[in-house]
This record gives C-alpha cells, structure tokens and sequence, in this order.
C-alpha cells in the first residue's frame, strides 16, 4: 500500500550542522545491558533499526574517562583509542542502511559511584554520588584544573568519535546522568565562582562542553545536546521555565537539542503512569528559543501523534528508545502504508529491567531485542521452514500467539486450539486491570497478524485432550496451556501450603474472573514482589474494599524498582488508602485471625483476616503434557514426532519470557540445536601480552 501522504512530513530530510538527516525517525540514545561486553550485540540491535528506516540511530552513552563509570551498568566506554574499533563497529553498521551514526559521549560527573575504576567522582560540590545503588561514595567539588581536565576529555572523545566514523556527537547534561546537570540544577550546584550561582553560570559548563567539542569535529560532525527540560519537583530543581532560559541562553551553540525528563524514571515512564505524548508540556515552546532542530520523545507509536508534534512546532524530529525497541520498523512501516503491522510499545519497562539487572534488554512486544547477533533473530524476518511438518499450538496466550505467529511466518501449516473464546490467554483478563490496557497489545498485535495468515487455522472453544491431539495427525504439538496461581501462599517466603482457617481464600486467577471476597476487609500477601499483588491492591481498594498488603519484602512490588515503578506504585497505594505492611511473612490463618511473622526477627503478631489473597507463585498446567507423555508408545501410529512445553506452562515468567518462549520454539524448530552447547553467540575480550614477572617479581 502507498504512503498515505498526512506522514510525508515525517520523511523530510534535516539538517543537523554539517550533517543531513534523511527523515524525521530519530532513535535517541539508549542503553541496552549490552554495551562493552556485547558489542557485536550492540552493532547488530542498531543496524536493525537503520534497516527499520530510522534516520538516526545512536549508541548508548559512552563513558568518555575512568573518573566517571556507572559500573554495574554496561554501558559503552570512550576511554582511549582501544575503544574506537569497538564504536567503529556501530558506526559502520548503522551507516549500511543509511542512517546517520549519533554517539553520546557522556561524563556522569556526581552519577557516578566509579566502583570499577576506582577514581574519585566529581561535582560542582562536596556530596554523595547521586547512584541508583546509594553507594558509600561521596563526590568531590571539581577546581579549575579539574574543569579544564573535563573539556579536555570531552574533545579527546570528540575526535576519536570522529575516528570511529561517527556523525553525531552528544554532550550530555541530561536526566542526571550526565554531569553537567549537575551544575545546571540549582539544588546541586551552589559553588560561588563563575560556575555557579546565576544561571549563566550553571550552564557556563555545558557551553564551553559544547563549543569545545563543536571546535574539535563541528565542521564535519553535528553537535548534540541532550539536556533535561524538568526535574519534576517543583521549583527546587531543574523545571520547564528555568529550562527553557538556558536553552535560549545556549539556543544556537550546539547543531541539535535533545530533550529529556529527568530521572530517567520520569522520562521513561510506564504506561501504568503516563500516555503517549506525556512530555509535551514540557517541551512546548523549546523551539521558540532556538532555530536548531529540536528532538523529544513520549513513548510515541501513532504517525498521527507524530506528525501533530511536528506541524504543531513542538518538535523536528520524532525521538524514540522504546518504541523503536519494540519496533525498529516503524519508519518503514509508516512508508510503506502498513500502519496495521506496527508493533506498538506497551510501555512496560521490561527493557529497563535488562539494563537495570546488567543482563540485556529484553522486549515483552518484540523478543528479537538483544538476539539479533547472539541467536540470529530478527525483528520482521525469519528463515523459511526446513520441512513439511504441520504444527498444532495449543493455547492462544503470548507464548501460543508467538509461537503460531512466526511458525506462520515460516511457512508452516499450523492449527492455534485455544480453550477460550478470545486470543491473548493471562492477557484476556490482565489487560482489564487497573493502568494494564496497552499490555493488550501484545495479544492484538498477534491476533491482527495471525488474521492475514491463510496457512494459520485458529479454532475456539477448543479445550484439547490427549485423545484430541493424537487423533489429529500433527507432526509437531506444541503445549503453550500457560500456568494458574496458587491459592496456598505458596512462594519464596512461605515453602509449605498455608493453613487458612476461617478466612476466604481468593487467587489472582479468581479475582480476575471476577470473583470478589464476601467480607469488606482483604489481606493480600505478595510474595511475588513485580507488579500483580499491587495491581490487584489497587482494584480492591478502588472498589471500597479495605485492603491490608503483607510482603516480606522492604517495599511493594519490590521487583518493580527494575522497570523504574516502585516508588510510584508505592506512592498510589499510599495516597489510595492501602495498609502496607513490609517485612512480614503470612505463616496462616485460625479463626479469621492472620499471624504475621517479622521477615527479620520472626516475632509474631495477629490480625483479623476474614479474607486472604496470596499473591506468591503459579503452577505450570502441565496436565496435557503429562497425559500425552504417558501415551508416546502411540505418536509413531499418529505422525507425531515431538511435544514441546513452552511459556508458563514449562515455567511461569513474564509475558516478555512466555513470548520470547513462543519466538524460540519457531526458530529452532527443525534445527536441532546441541543441549551440551552454548545455545547463543558470545563475545571473549581479546587478550593483551601477559607478563605476570613484571608483577610477581619483588
Ligand atoms: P503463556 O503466558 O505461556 O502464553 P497463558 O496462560 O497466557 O500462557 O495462556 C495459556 C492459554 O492456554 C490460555 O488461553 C488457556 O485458555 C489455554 N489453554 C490451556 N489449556 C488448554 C487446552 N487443554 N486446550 C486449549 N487451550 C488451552
Ligand atoms: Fe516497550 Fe515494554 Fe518493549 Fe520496553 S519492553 S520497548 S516498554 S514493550
């Protein structure tokens, strides 16, 4: 299908200093778990995306000298010229599909608790590092030379960038990881010489940065700026109107201006928390003070979102990290007029949670993320099918929908037998809970493709016994029956069922269906610490009940500090009128009474509980497994070859895991991979000349 000619403006070609982008498609830096340990890793992820159409794509950032490491992040490193095959690497592959190469250079200054490097962080002032982890590290106040030593490495950084075939620069001062900001933001920065005080001051850092870089590769580089716009508490930090004086203040010194919230919790929330476009307040009227191009993001999925920001004046380009990780395609699917292909980020932060576990970052909407080089995966594309053999998936959740999905892609004749009467399984009724209804497009972005699939059967009502299925004929069956809650308690703290005497026992599975407690008062234990247990607290307090949650955890839904929720579903819960009790482990129920046992000293306690909902551990629904594992003398007679558990049903996860199960099921069907192997590609550093006399000799 032709473009539809509303987006054209979205494939206007800008100008970026000396250089040109060739649309509107701007994938801003982001990390990704990977950087300097998986750096062909890191190649491949964005050559994707410049093959996805994108008109620049940018590396994380990279760490421009020792005195400011953000260990136990990956990020990418500048350091010396060792460094600079490594960005080569990036540069040059994002450069094949034509997009420009952005590398953010970045000093993290007072972010940096530099455990590996063991060097001193420096601020404007004498205080603790500001790290995710509070570390025991405290910041000393940067001097003359120390400024003269920070411009100095940026322009050493600038060059080899320049070396490493790069056509975007960044100078950093954003979302509090990089350290200029903390001279910008006035809470940070009370130094009574020329850097601080007025606002010309604070932001006299960033303009010799910027100039000192433009100096150093301007005339054939463009020069970002990547600054944030809104500290989000009040007055006292960093906000819109302060912002924008100092970017009319530095309008016109850097080629681009790159917008962001800080912390990074604020610009990249969760759809539990924000909409699409939730940035632009804070943007609007940026581009009054500047004539240079003008980037931000918003978790943007929809061209028509797109091109408002666009022929309204907030923005020149479409900036984006999660949408552009769920779908690297979007540029070329919005030029090619296929607006139904778009996978749609449903802003859940797993990504983060790659990045924040140092592991690498997975996507719940688009499992290709971080196996591109690893295992070969790809986005949009998958090898055509090795044999002839049909393939029945039972079960029509993530797991199921993916695996149909890509078996489709390869060419396969398959059957999807779901029980139910609608596609997306866990996803049918976790959708409807409080803040999860952009989760549902996981289930609609399967559903709309398996619609277009004539080789795909889908058939409902379908509830499948081993008896169904060997008399079917199918080469391959693969169980994707998912998992159920336990209504025992369960967990990590509790390992023998509970007794729950004279209390009214409700799973998660129960209260999704749409079953409600006869008594007012709920304890609700959360053993499983992500987002279920605060989700459900939510919805019962919503509905009047009066809701007590139990965790041994220090926090609720303690996991969820990964996708940068914790505090703020802490926060709601709160203000919502929950009872939070931390550090207390259910050990039963008599009479209606709960004993509480404290997590740290097992000191007991009692509370009335005439209501308990354990939110603490799943049960795979390996029945049908078991039942057909029992009948394998008969699958020769019925053409059947293999039985494969995938998703929940083998191990209840995430929604990103079950759907990553799915993709790895149709990707190696056929391919018999070796168990005794590494089942992906690695990367081994490179070994320097060893000489251990020179250190053990006295
Ligand atoms: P996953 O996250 O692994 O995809 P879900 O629990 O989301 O797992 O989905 C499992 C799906 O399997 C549900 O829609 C459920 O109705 C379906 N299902 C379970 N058992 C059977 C069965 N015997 N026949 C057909 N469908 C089944
Ligand atoms: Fe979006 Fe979730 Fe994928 Fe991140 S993991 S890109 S938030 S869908």
């Amino acid at each position: 299908m032709p473009r539809d000619p509303r987006y054209d403006i979205l494939f206007d070609s800008v100008k970026i200093g000396p250089v040109t982008a060739k649309n509107r498609f701007f994938q801003v830096p982001h990390c990704n778990g990977m950087g300097y340990r998986d750096p062909s890793a890191v190649a491949t992820m964005r050559a994707v995306k410049a093959q996805g159409g994108w008109g620049v794509v940018c590396t994380e950032q990279a760490e421009i000298h020792p005195t400011a490491e953000i260990c136990p992040f990956i990020e990418l490193r500048i350091w010396s010229d060792q460094d600079v095959p490594m960005l080569a690497r990036i540069a040059d592959s994002v450069h094949e599909h034509g997009a420009l190469a952005g590398l953010q250079l970045c000093h993290n200054g007072m972010n940096a608790p530099n455990l590996y490097s063991r060097e001193i962080p420096m601020g404007p002032v004498d205080l603790p590092v500001f790290s995710v982890f509070n570390d025991p590290v405290q910041a000393r106040a940067m001097d003359k030379e120390d400024i003269r030593n920070l411009r100095k490495w940026h322009r050493e950084a600038a060059l080899r960038s320049k070396r490493a075939g790069y056509d975007i620069v960044y100078v950093y001062a954003g979302k509090l990881f990089g350290g200029p900001m903390f001279f910008l933001s006035r809470r940070f920065n009370n130094r009574t010489d020329e850097y601080g005080g007025s606002m010309e001051n604070r932001a006299r850092l960033l303009k010799e940065l910027i100039e000192d870089v433009k100096d150093a590769v301007g005339d054939t580089m463009g020069v970002a700026c990547r600054i944030s716009v809104d500290e989000m508490i009040g007055e006292e930090g960093l906000h819109a109107s302060e912002a924008r004086d100092i970017i009319a203040h530095l309008g016109e010194v850097p080629d681009l201006w790159d917008l962001t919230l800080s912390s990074w919790d604020n610009d990249s929330q969760t759809s539990r928390f924000a909409d699409e476009a939730y940035q632009e307040p804070f943007v609007l009227g940026v581009k009054k003070v500047t004539s240079k191009p003008v980037v931000g993001v918003g978790r943007f999925t929809s061209p028509d979102t797109m091109v408002r920001m666009i022929k309204q004046g907030v923005l020149d380009f479409i900036g984006a990290a999660r949408p552009s990780i769920a779908d690297p395609f979007i540029p070329e699917k919005i030029r090619e007029g296929r607006l139904e292909d778009i996978r749609e980020c449903i802003g859940c932060n797993m990504c983060v949670a790659g990045d924040h576990t140092s592991s690498i970052s997975r996507c719940t909407q688009n499992p290709s993320m971080g196996e591109e080089w690893r295992r070969g995966w790809h986005p949009e594309y998958i090898r055509p099918k090795q044999d002839e053999g049909r393939v029945l998936v039972v079960g029509a959740g993530p797991a199921g929908l993916e695996a149909a999905m890509m078996l489709g892609k390869r060419g396969h004749d398959v059957a999807l037998a779901e029980r139910g009467t609608q596609l997306g399984g866990r996803l049918v009724n976790e959708r409807r809970l409080p803040g999860l209804s952009a989760w549902g497009r996981v289930a609609d972005y399967r559903a709309g493709q398996l619609a277009n699939m004539s080789n795909v059967e889908i058939y409902y009502d379908s509830a499948l016994t081993d008896e169904d299925i060997l008399g079917f004929g199918f080469d391959h069956v693969v169980l994707a029956t998912g998992s159920a809650w336990r209504r025992d308690g369960v967990g990590r703290a509790v390992l023998k069922p509970l007794v729950l005497d004279g209390a009214e026992a409700l799973n998660p599975d129960d209260l999704m269906a749409g079953a409600r407690p006869a008594a007012r008062e709920v304890l609700l234990f959360d053993d499983d610490h992500y987002y279920m247990g605060g989700v459900l607290a939510e919805l019962l307090v919503k509905e009047g009940y009066t809701v007590t949650l139990v965790t041994p955890a220090a926090t609720v839904s303690s996991w969820s500090f990964n996708t940068m929720e914790q505090h703020k579903i802490q926060a709601r819960l709160i203000e919502l009128g929950v009872k939070i009790r931390p550090s207390a482990i259910l050990t039963g129920v008599q009479n209606g009474v709960a004993t509480l046992a404290c997590a740290y000293t097992g000191r007991t306690e009692e509370i009335a509980a005439s209501a308990v909902v354990p939110v603490t551990a799943r049960l795979p629904r390996h029945e049908l497994a078991q039942s057909l594992r029992a009948r394998q003398g008969e699958w020769g007679a019925a053409g059947l070859h293999a039985v494969t558990v995938i998703g929940d049903a083998l191990a209840p996860g995430t929604i990103a895991a079950a759907v990553w199960s799915g993709r790895r099921y149709a990707e190696e069907l056929g391919t018999n991979p070796d168990p005794a192997g590494v089942p992906f590609r690695r990367e081994v550093a490179e070994l320097l000349p060893f000489d251990l006399s020179s250190i053990l000799t006295r």
